[in-house]
């Protein structure tokens, strides 16, 4: 059975193509700079890669194309093969606890719901409109990001704001990255042979955030009411002290829209370091000793170290302690800042392990003896959504 997992983003479409139940990638690929100039897209198939460019006018021409291909490397050879089209969505709000087939109603719900992600859900909509028109009648998924989160209870859901702030505009944490989340609370079940554990996952990537997960189900995550939330990201500023933003208005005479820029897009690691959002060019400039890398690399650490510790409390210890996405993934500078700060928890770093756990391996980074264990676990977004595609098409 032949399913695809999208994600859509305002100038991007991703797509992998999967023969499930066996979670065999058939093609993968990627359309970008959808709607600009020089648009292009790329496709992976047994083993080789393609990259065209072609004028993308928007995600129905990009749908378009992706289609045709399937058809032209014979993944399908008639559209009725395609079971089920599975959208990542960024907010479900607190209506959606799980995936969902999508329907006219959810289409509104989550077109309601763009209030909340004025970025992102328009641009998932557009995604699930475009497999509408491309493949009439096919069965579509909606995969929320929030969702994982929603088992959270009231009071940690709860900001200490008036009530009528949650009751009549939605005001409250949400979480994001749950699909990550999920799957690697998951994984490491299977690594650690357990049913049930107290994990916490790290997902470090240019966006950022860690959940606290007991026996599968999240208890606490560090991303709010938005994503710029919680730790220290790429770009976004992370947990600050909302004063600033009046007291920063009044000072420098800009607008809330430009404040709100500034702490989405030139915050973070970016602002501190003075060099990129992107830890690779940060990362070299530190083996050239620059001091403000370095001072980036140590806010970063601590944002990281502060939930680990936090969430450590909140589950009552932790069976593991889980690392994933970009940076978690690969960069063993900073797993080994964080687990060296952890050890007056007992947490013993293998830094052979720890080096060799990079590009896409899958294992522990502590010696045996380490109160807790720490694993990195590449995570894969895109095989929740092929799943939850497929148990509710089956
Ligand atoms: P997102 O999906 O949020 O865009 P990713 O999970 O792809 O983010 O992570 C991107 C981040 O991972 C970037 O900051 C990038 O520099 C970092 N990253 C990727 N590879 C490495 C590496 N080898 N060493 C250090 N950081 C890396």
């Amino acid at each position: 059975m032949k399913i695809l997992s999208v994600n859509a983003g305002s100038s991007s479409l991703k797509f992998q193509v999967y023969e499930m139940p066996e979670e065999k990638v058939l093609m993968k690929g990627t359309f970008e700079r959808v709607g600009l100039d020089h648009a292009f897209y790329t496709i992976k198939y047994n083993g080789e890669k393609v990259i065209k460019e072609v004028p993308l006018q928007d995600h129905e021409a990009a749908v378009h194309i992706l289609v045709e291909e399937l058809l032209a490397y014979h993944i399908v050879e008639d559209f009725d093969e395609i079971k089920g089209v599975g959208h990542r969505v960024v907010h479900g709000g607190d209506t959606y606890a799980s995936s969902v087939i999508i329907n006219d109603h959810v289409l509104e719900t989550v077109e309601a719901l763009s209030d909340l992600a004025p970025l992102h859900n328009p641009a998932n909509l557009t995604g699930i409109k475009a497999f509408e028109k491309a493949i009439p009648g096919v069965h579509q998924v909606a995969c929320f990001d929030t969702a994982f989160h929603q088992t959270l209870e009231e009071e940690r859901y709860l900001y200490a704001v008036p009530p009528e702030w949650h009751a009549e505009y939605n005001i409250r944490k949400y979480g994001f990255h749950g699909m990550s989340h999920k799957y690697v609370s998951e994984r490491v079940n299977e690594l650690l042979d357990k049913k049930y554990s107290n994990v916490i996952v790290c997902h470090l990537g240019n966006g950022a955030s860690i959940s606290a997960v007991r026996d599968g189900r999240s208890v606490d995550t560090s991303m709010g009411f938005t994503p710029n939330a919680g730790l220290v990201m790429g770009s976004r500023s992370g947990d600050i002290d909302y004063s600033m933003i009046p007291f920063l208005i009044k000072k420098t005479g800009k607008t809330i829209e430009e404040i709100d820029t500034i702490l989405n897009k030139k915050s973070g690691m970016l602002a501190i370091s003075g060099i990129s959002s992107d830890f690779r060019d940060i990362e070299s400039k530190i083996a050239e000793k620059n001091k403000q890398a370095i001072l980036a690399h140590h806010i970063y650490v601590n944002s990281v170290v502060g939930y680990i510790a936090k969430y450590y409390v909140e589950l009552g210890g932790a069976d593991a302690i889980c690392f994933t996405a970009g940076i978690g993934e690969n960069s063993s500078h900073v797993r080994r800042m964080i687990v060296d700060r952890l050890s007056c928890l007992g947490l013993k770093l293998d830094r052979e392990k720890n080096e060799e756990m990079r590009f896409g391996k899958e294992g522990t980074i502590t010696k045996e003896d380490s109160s807790v264990p720490c694993f990195v676990i590449p995570t894969d977004e895109e095989v929740m959504i092929a799943r939850d595609t497929y148990a509710l098409l089956v």
